[in-house]
């Protein structure tokens, strides 16, 4: 794994927590540094990290905290609060 890789491995794991512990915006802060990497970089962001983020608002979505989680005919529906849908195939 290259250098940058790695770092938005680590600002993956600094939004997830950061939006534990209820801060947002440090969340979205370190959403925005790792899709800013990611583009300078030409890196496709883990699948994860484009899961649990959203598109629209940068939040990073705690499924019962700050989205809302659905499956439907065969997709998995995520709510960001901000009103941001993304779907899915379910697996
Ligand atoms: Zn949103």
């Amino acid at each position: 794994m290259g250098i940058a890789a790695e770092r938005i491995d680590r600002l993956h794991d600094l939004a997830r927590r950061a939006a534990r512990e209820g801060d947002d915006d440090r969340a979205r802060k370190y959403v925005r540094l790792a899709r800013r990497l990611a583009e300078r970089n030409r890196l496709r962001l883990p699948r994860e990290f484009r899961r649990f983020t959203c598109d629209a608002c940068d939040a990073y979505l705690i499924p019962g905290r700050n989205a809302r989680v659905r499956t439907r005919d065969g997709h998995v529906v995520v709510t960001c609060d901000c009103g941001a849908q993304s779907r899915y195939p379910y697996e």
